[in-house]
């Protein structure tokens, strides 16, 4: 006889069927001669072979014993129930006997797998629903349960709870629909099943719990049945239930509907969640492949490594249970099991990107669930990506694995709080495709016209946040892609810049260009706009509303919190630069032809963008190199003058021209004593050149006393107004002025200048302005520069007004103006009195032979103290770029006039007050970035290190470059410093290494707790007392996180000297070992150009070289100084 009719499903494939008797019911003594099926799930008996629906059906999970019981019986024992049936030989009885002994056995190995045998009920499958329903031809009530694609019949609810039914239906021959208000049928092609329910809306409820199961069986189980080949994937990876029929396509884990409905609340940022039996196009032949090779089995010996049974899941797990385990397991990787190069992101990208092109999928899943970067740089610009690796060797299940999980986030212990970084928001799904024309990526700037023929033609689909460039539209494997997430810059040259009319450049976070070119420019602006959305978060999509030359995120400081660099988001268009900031109010754009400085601090690698603009101070910092150059080109020369008429120039403060400003605050600061200022001529090929520098870029100008003579400024100044194309009166309106000079009555006169001013633009307007009032100063010192009103008006009409000297008028309206200055500009007592007090200013500094050079703003002025804060030991100090510790530390001394004994290990410390602790600068640490970091609790102090030397003597004793051992602990679990901080110090154990600390519970536990990456530490000596901590000797380690986020631990040791201990060994992992300055750093410390003012060189006293001697001495011999003891 062929397999019956239905009843069977591909998945549970029979094991055993033939005919048997079974014991007669009660009151009888005939057998009755039953066909049997036994397969993996149920023992079933019907009344011929023929039939799709069982008599009976015993779950074989309740089936707690089979016994021989003679004359070829054998007993089936449930808990509650037995069935004895009889064979047709011992041969037969034992066949049956051993089969369904073997099937207990491997649902109850499936059951401790699945932990469903916790549950009580047998299967592991909830139902979709279950209840009471009449069933014609049956005198009572039965009771129905919908699970997954069947429809289970039994006797009464009792018997569901044992697992022994009636029949089911499996519901791909089935069909359901309503008879009438009550009442609905359940068709097969063997028999109509006609249910009554109680109410209408019980119907309602069934139906569609009918039309589910339906749904589900029809749902291909081809995939399921392939992928659950494998054996670990036939239980859930994260609950164990049975016949899980979801999948993570990018986690590589097969799941069921439950732990599927939390997969997706993780987002597919983590789990990309699709139906075994419903995404049938998900499923190509390399995703089951890889299904097959990693599935459950690999996967939870990575991700769930180290799971305690504490933590671990049920299928019956709650919602919010599965959650927290889930958010663990994949969104923190906290069971993982760590890959040996954890944390070090170099070796883990060299390690991905041998791991693709070798078959060893497991590897990859762990390099890259432990960090690695998806898009690393392979280093080989023929295959640059780990994906462009793997396809190269061929390793078509790598390419598979790497492609969907491309935008997969790399699990973080510490994501515990919500994330609020602005690149965690889904992004809005854009998409296009097209051609493009693209050249191969560099690694620099484009300095060059890029011929037409180095473009390809390549089918670029922009989708899901990737943008993929293919060989041609049918290709199925892109060439190469650029995360959305990973841009940090979209560029679009001006047209024709390349071979290609329309280009834009696209920047990666790994500092690679790529060149896009087209030749329509409607194209062009289209893939723009696409890539921009794809890439700025709805935070930032103002800047999206108007066109763009550039656009991106930089980190940047500004306004009031210039303690830590953030992410911002810019664009650039015309002299434009518009910024959105994560924190804070939206900000007015910049003008950058406006600004009053703009300048690069810091040195080659890393460099300080300064904006100046009248009220803010922009600080744009070059972290990555390769968009902040980009970005730097593109902000010079929109900050740069447009031509030679005085509203191109670059304005500065009050719209003057910063050429303007420059020169008149020189003359102002040095000029205004010297004899003959603006009479006397600079020598004509220095005020040439001055004048040039200047008409290219005025702002990055430092006029210098002592550089340039301030009559060649002077002269520069004149030449640059005679020049000017229209005048600084305007050809227009010039007779206008000359004509107002010869009115008679002064009140009269002196309003028409009125008139005419408000009629000039309002850059020459401004101009004007501010050199007459200069003028009026000049006049001032008269007594000392012989330049006095009639005198300077000689010189400045004709300059003004562009005439040859004869016509009197031009000099008598530069005379007019500065004699009525106040009057005709308006020019309050409150204005007036600032002047007075600026030219006092001027004028005692001068006495005092303290004037520096012209102060430009973004010069830091710091307050450092000497020995410790108070009014009388602050020292005022201008900070160059260049600036280190060491540098600041000897200046102050030597500006103190402290001289420097043997083992004074004078150092500079930051002193946070609100924390108290302090922290020494390393000597060569720039003060800078340092003093950028400072909070308003914060300052500098210059004193001896005393634990210096015990330190050094340390360092010198001991082997290796490591220290473990336990230490008090405490977190800062406050939020944004506000509530209090909770929990108290708590014994740990820590190790720490030339790369990490690592804290352990204890010292046999075998993975750490926490680990933090030493260079990014900061160690504060001192730990605040309202944290009680347990003993005196205690530190401050600050984190600051790639989001900056700043995470702060307290640790306490149990002495002084286990203190020094640990601090020195901070200091030298994080300075390679270089704690002290040595011989020759010191003595080759060369002049900083930059140095500013009247500041003296750092001179080098008889004690400092004493110094110098023992230090040196240390290095050489560090025993010598034990000597010394
Ligand atoms: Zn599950």
């Amino acid at each position: 006889m062929d397999g019956p009719p239905g009843g069977t499903t591909p998945i549970t494939p029979v094991i055993k069927a033939g005919w048997l008797d079974k014991n007669p019911p009660q009151g009888s003594y005939i057998y009755q001669k039953r066909w049997v099926r036994l397969d993996a799930d149920h023992l079933r008996y019907f009344d011929s072979n023929k039939d799709a629906y069982s008599k009976r059906f015993i779950s074989v999970a309740c089936i707690s014993r089979v016994a021989a019981i003679g004359d070829q019986k054998f007993e089936v024992i449930t808990n509650n129930r037995t069935f004895a049936f009889r064979a047709e030989n011992d041969v037969e009885r034992k066949e049956w006997m051993q089969a369904l002994q073997q099937a207990m056995a491997e649902q109850r190995a499936r059951a401790r797998l699945s932990s469903a045998y916790l549950l009580g009920v047998p299967g592991s499958e909830q139902p979709d629903r279950a209840g009471s329903l009449e069933l014609r031809g049956f005198k009572n009530k039965l009771y129905v349960a919908v699970v997954g694609d069947k429809v289970q019949l039994y006797k009464n609810r009792e018997e569901y709870q044992l697992g022994i039914g009636i029949t089911f239906i499996d519901m791909s021959v089935g069909n359901v629909k309503e008879v009438d208000r009550r009442s609905f049928d359940l068709t097969t092609p063997y028999r109509i099943f006609s249910f009554s329910a109680d109410s209408e809306l019980e119907k309602e409820q069934w139906l569609e719990a009918m039309q589910g199961a339906i749904a589900e069986a029809l749902s291909t189980s081809e995939v399921a049945e392939r992928i659950w080949a494998a054996a670990p994937n036939r239980f859930c990876a994260d609950c164990g239930a049975a016949q899980p029929d979801w999948a993570s396509i990018n986690l590589c884990v097969v799941i069921c509907k439950r732990c599927a409905g939390e997969h997706r609340g993780l987002g597919a940022g983590i789990s990309k969640v699709r139906s075994l039996k419903m995404d049938r196009k998900v499923w190509t032949e390399t995703l089951i492949q890889l299904f097959l090779q990693l599935g459950n089995g690999a996967g939870n010996r990575f991700w769930a490594a180290n799971v305690p049974p504490s933590e671990a899941l049920q299928p019956s797990s709650s919602p919010s249970t599965r959650r927290c385990h889930l958010e663990a397991k994949y969104r923190e990787g906290k069971y993982r099991r760590y890959h040996p190069l954890f944390g070090n992101q170099e070796e883990l990208d060299k390690a991905l990107c041998a791991a693709v092109t070798t078959t060893d999928l497991a590897e990859t899943q762990a390099l890259l669930g432990c960090g690695a970067g998806i898009s690393c740089f392979s280093g080989d610009p023929e295959a640059p990506t780990p994906l462009a690796l793997a396809e190269q060797a061929g390793q078509t299940l790598q390419m598979e694995f790497l492609r969907n999980n491309r935008t997969t986030e790399v699990p973080r212990l510490d994501s515990m709080k919500p994330l609020e970084k602005h690149y965690s928001v889904v992004l809005p799904t854009v998409s296009h495709s097209g051609f493009l024309y693209k050249t191969a990526s560099a690694g620099k700037l484009l300095q060059d016209r890029r011929a037409r023929e180095e473009f390809s033609r390549r089918w670029c689909v922009l989708s899901d946040g990737v943008l993929s460039y293919y060989e041609n539209e049918r290709a199925v494997s892109p060439n190469g892609e650029i995360r959305a997430s990973e841009i940090v810059c979209l560029a679009v040259p001006p047209p024709d810049t390349h071979g290609f009319e329309h280009t834009f450049e696209v920047y990666t976070e790994g500092e690679r260009l790529y060149l896009f070119g087209l030749e329509s420019a409607e194209q062009a602006h289209e893939w723009v706009t696409c890539i921009a959305k794809a890439f700025v978060p709805p935070l930032a999509e103002d800047l999206l509303a108007c066109d763009f030359e550039r656009l991106g995120r930089l980190p940047y400081k500004a306004g009031l919190s210039l303690q830590r660099a953030q992410e911002g988001w810019f664009s650039l268009s015309g002299s434009e630069l518009r910024a959105v900031f994560p924190e804070g109010p939206c900000e007015e754009p910049l003008q950058l032809r406006k600004l009053q400085e703009l300048s690069i601090q810091g040195d080659s690698e890393n460099q300080v963008l300064v904006l100046v603009e009248r009220r803010r101070t922009l600080y744009i910092q070059g972290e990555r190199r390769l968009d902040f150059m980009g970005w730097l080109g593109a902000i010079q020369k929109a900050a740069a003058s447009l031509g030679d008429t005085l509203s191109e120039q670059q304005l500065g403060d009050s719209d003057i021209p910063v050429i303007v400003y420059r020169c008149v605050d020189y003359i102002t600061q040095c000029g205004l004593t010297s004899e003959g200022i603006y009479r006397k001529c600079g020598q004509t090929s220095k005020t040439q050149r001055l004048l040039e520098s200047l008409r290219q870029d005025a702002r990055s100008v430092h006029l210098k006393e002592g550089e340039q003579h301030v009559d060649d400024v002077s002269s520069a100044l004149k030449r640059f107004l005679r020049d000017l194309p229209d005048g600084l009166f305007t050809r227009a309106q010039r007779l206008a002025w000359l004509e107002a000079s010869e009115i008679e009555d002064e009140e009269e006169k002196v309003s028409r200048y009125r008139e005419l001013l408000v009629r000039l633009p309002p850059v020459n307007r401004a101009t004007v302005k501010a050199l007459i009032s200069h003028l009026y100063c000049v006049q001032c010192f008269s007594d000392t520069n012989q330049m006095n009103v009639h005198n300077l008006a000689i010189v400045f009409g004709p300059t003004l007004f562009q005439t040859d000297g004869q016509d009197y008028k031009a000099g008598r309206v530069v005379e007019d103006l500065i004699n009525h200055y106040v009057v005709v500009f308006s020019v309050d007592e409150e204005e007036l009195r600032k002047q007075r007090e600026e030219i006092t200013a001027i004028v005692k500094m001068r006495v005092a032979g303290t004037a520096s050079g012209t102060q430009h703003a973004g010069d830091f002025i710091c307050t450092v103290y000497l020995e410790e804060k108070k009014a009388e030991t602050e020292q005022h100090i201008k900070i160059p770029a260049s600036m280190t510790a060491e540098e600041l530390t000897l200046e102050i001394l030597d500006r103190r006039n402290v001289g420097i004994r043997e083992k004074d290990y004078w150092t500079c410390f930051e002193v946070n007050e609100r924390e108290e602790a302090e922290r020494p600068l390393h000597f060569a640490e720039k003060v800078l970035p340092i003093l950028h970091g400072l909070g308003t609790d914060s300052h500098l102090v210059v004193k001896k290190h005393q634990a210096m030397e015990a330190m050094l003597l340390y360092l010198a004793s001991r082997v290796g470059d490591t220290k473990h051992g336990m230490m008090k602990f405490r977190e800062d679990r406050s939020l944004l410093g506000l509530g209090l901080p909770s929990g108290g110090f708590h014994d740990r154990y820590f190790i720490l290494n030339s790369s990490c600390l690592r804290l352990y519970k204890e010292v046999r536990s075998h993975r750490p707790e926490k680990e933090w990456p030493v260079k990014s530490l900061k160690v504060y000596l001192g730990v605040k007392k309202k944290l009680r901590p347990p003993t005196c000797w205690g530190f401050t380690v600050v984190h600051e996180t790639e989001k900056h986020e700043k995470q702060q631990w307290y640790l306490c040791c149990d002495t002084q000297m286990e203190l020094r201990e640990w601090f020195a060994t901070f200091l030298f992992v994080q300075h390679d070992g270089l704690v002290w300055p040595s011989e020759p750093s010191r003595v080759s410390r060369a002049v900083p150009e930059v140095r500013l003012g009247s500041v003296s060189l750092i001179p080098l006293r008889g004690s400092e070289n004493e110094m110098r001697r023992s230090v040196a001495a240390f290095t050489s011999d560090p025993l010598s100084l034990l000597r010394n003891v």
